[in-house]
């Protein structure tokens, strides 16, 4: 079993600390998505969970063993980087046979073993060309073929597709997906891409200033947000907020904005003070007879679809409608919401409160 967990881990260096303090279980088998912007400290977690930076405080447990204080060596995972670092005097079969002839294997069991793997990759009729001419997508099944070689108990990958162009990108993280399926190994991957974290992942860490924001699957995150940060990092385009200010108690509350009472369901918490509606694009519809007036500002043709942008009294908000639906530049009309859906967040802690 390789379950990895990680509690209240910490990382400084020097003044600054890139992450705070994680808690989240990556459980047995999962493809675990680590997402966030630049900077937000996603490569020094993974580093700390492959053993290459040491955490300053909290714990690294990988099946049920604290591997916190390990080296890299002792702790049994495969890392699979952005560039894909081939040996490039070796052809395709000696560059993925090079850990195990490494460890001391003997050449026919080796020979074995690399067929398995690139008969799983694909790349059996490939074994014996040199590495140099072989195209990204090839170069990335040979780095991987190098990491599951040695049976892992787990993959850490940090942006592996990041030197792909975007539709061979796409193909390969569709293939990465099948293979995670048929071998089942818990994998951890790096990624500031959040289309890639929902089509991948069976969950999701969303990061950002070496803080976790929320953790869980893809559809949970996205339908309910637990702060206005991944609500709006997650889904193109993304949340609308919807800004006013009100005193609710908890419980069942109706909010009024523009001529509509609208009512919000649940709240978890009594909120005062500065709110924000959250609605995602795809639950706001323009109606001539909804009563909350918006003023088009922009129409943005995407083909099947478009995006227009409306200015409302309470902040400026985006849909998705049919083409050609709404009217144009300056025209007035009105949004009405699909409110089974809506988030609601206190404006300045950008906490979810339902
Ligand atoms: P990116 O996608 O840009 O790599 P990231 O989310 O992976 O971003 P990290 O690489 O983990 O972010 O970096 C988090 C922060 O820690 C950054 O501000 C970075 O400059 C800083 N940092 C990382 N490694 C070191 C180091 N060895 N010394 C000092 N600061 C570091």
């Amino acid at each position: 079993m390789a379950q990895i967990l990680i509690r209240n881990l910490r990382k400084e260096f020097g003044d600054f600390t890139a992450v705070r303090s994680s808690t989240f279980t990556v459980e047995d088998g999962e493809f675990f998505m680590l997402l966030g912007p630049s900077g937000c400290g996603k490569t020094t977690t993974l580093r700390m969970i492959a053993g290459l930076e040491l955490p300053t405080s909290g714990e690294i447990l990988i099946g049920g063993e604290d591997v916190s204080r390990k080296p890299a060596s002792q702790r049994d995972i495969a890392f699979v980087f952005q560039m894909f670092a081939l040996y490039p005097h070796m052809n395709v079969r000696q560059n993925i046979a090079y850990p195990l002839i490494s460890q001391g294997m003997r050449r026919r069991e080796a020979k074995a073993k690399v067929l398995e793997v690139a008969r799983l990759l694909g790349i059996e009729d490939i074994l014996n060309r040199p590495v140099g001419g072989l195209s990204g997508g090839d170069r990335q099944r040979i780095a991987l073929g190098r990491a599951i070689v040695r049976d892992p108990k787990c993959f850490l990958m940090d942006e592996p597709l990041g030197a792909l162009d975007a539709e061979f990108r796409e193909h390969m993280a569709e293939e990465l997906r099948a293979l995670h399926d048929r071998m089942g190994a818990t994998t951890v991957y790096v990624t500031h891409d959040q289309l890639e974290a929902m089509q991948m992942g069976d969950k999701i860490v969303v990061m950002n200033h070496g803080v976790v924001e929320q953790f869980g699957a893809p559809q949970d995150i996205y339908d309910h947000p637990a702060t206005m940060f991944v609500a709006d990092f997650i889904g193109s385009p993304s949340m609308n907020f919807l800004a006013f200010d009100a005193a609710l108690a908890a419980g069942d509350a109706v909010v009024r904005l523009g001529e509509t009472d609208i009512a919000i369901p649940t709240l978890r918490e009594a909120a005062s003070g500065a709110l924000a509606l959250g609605v995602r694009p795809e639950h706001l519809h323009l109606s001539d007879a909804a009563p909350l007036r918006a003023r088009i500002e922009a129409v943005e043709y995407l083909g099947a679809s478009q995006i227009v942008t409306l200015s409302t009294p309470h902040g400026q908000v985006r849909v998705r409608t049919p083409v050609g639906e709404g009217g144009g530049v300056g025209d007035i009309t009105g949004l009405a919401l699909d409110t089974s859906t809506l988030s609601l967040f206190d404006a300045n802690s950008g906490r979810a409160l339902r």
